[in-house]
């Protein structure tokens, strides 16, 4: 399921097909996602000319210039499709919206799960848009930082795990980057929010920022090679430290520990026992 640096992969691999241009065809071929698309969905964008492809949280935001702002959820499967409008192979049963540009390129989404999501929010109520205005400050941005997060932890009665996939603590982490930030911190999924120090906080700020900050950086990698692979944008290839190492020696230098395996709220998290306490 893609997470921040997935999403914000995708959309800078978006930002040099979209942003000045025009849509000049955009086919939605059904009418749902994991909810209805908005009925006047094509007619709202075609003829319009994008101005900035933005992201909140896990959220893309494309912005048009006189129109509404799209906002997509690439659910837990959904993928940007880049191609050119001259293709005449015919579509997938999972292409589901197809977007076509003045310069003639072609952007599709397939998403074979569904559970993606686009609609609309207009450019003045963006913030208060039910989808985004409940969400936390982002991670790489000023508003996160020690004492939001001690303020936020004291609040919570959980565990790290739980409280860092709350979007409300801080927007954009999903299993994975939870489960590799806490590593880097050294600090146990498992453990109070409440009993965790100041200094260990501390940490746990810097882990966050850098685990992201490095997925964005191989994802910048990624796109640098995508148009010689499929041209495929956001699913790249990660070298996780913990993240699906159940049973493989930890690989933090020094540590002889194992990573183990728990479930936690009914999700996968993965650990060292011997240095993350
Ligand atoms: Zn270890």
């Amino acid at each position: 399921m893609p997470e921040l640096p997935e999403v914000e992969t995708v959309r800078q691999g978006l930002i040099p097909v979209l942003e000045g241009r025009r849509l000049v065809q955009v086919t939605a071929r059904r009418p749902d996602l994991r909810r209805p698309l908005p009925p006047d969905f094509s007619a709202r964008l075609e003829g319009e000319r994008i101005i900035r492809v933005g992201r909140r949280a896990k959220y893309l935001l494309v912005e048009t210039e006189s129109g509404p702002v799209l906002i997509v959820h690439l659910g837990m499967s959904g993928r940007m499709v880049l191609g050119s409008g001259e293709d005449r192979r015919p579509f997938g049963k999972h292409d589901h919206v197809i977007f076509i540009t003045d310069k003639g390129a072609r952007i599709v989404f397939n998403d074979p799960r569904r559970f993606g999501l686009m609609t609309f929010a207009e450019k003045d109520q963006l913030g208060a848009h039910p989808l985004l205005s409940g969400i936390g400050p982002e991670p790489l941005g000023n508003e996160f930082h020690l004492d939001h997060l001690q303020k936020g932890l004291k609040r919570r009665k959980t565990n790290m795990k739980a409280a860092l996939l709350d979007q409300k603590l801080v927007a954009g982490l999903g299993n994975i980057y939870v489960a590799e930030a806490l590593f880097r911190a050294g600090i146990d999924p498992q453990r109070k929010t409440q009993k965790i120090s100041r200094k260990q906080l501390e940490r746990l700020v810097f882990s966050i920022q850098n685990v992201l900050r490095d997925a964005i950086a191989a994802g910048g990698s990624s796109l640098r090679d995508y148009a010689h692979i499929d041209g495929e944008l956001g699913y790249f290839q990660h070298c996780f430290q913990v993240y699906a190492r159940e049973n493989r020696p930890c690989m933090k230098a020094g540590c002889k520990g194992t990573i183990k395996r728990i479930i936690q709220s009914g999700r996968s998290s993965f650990y060292c026992p011997v240095c993350q306490r």
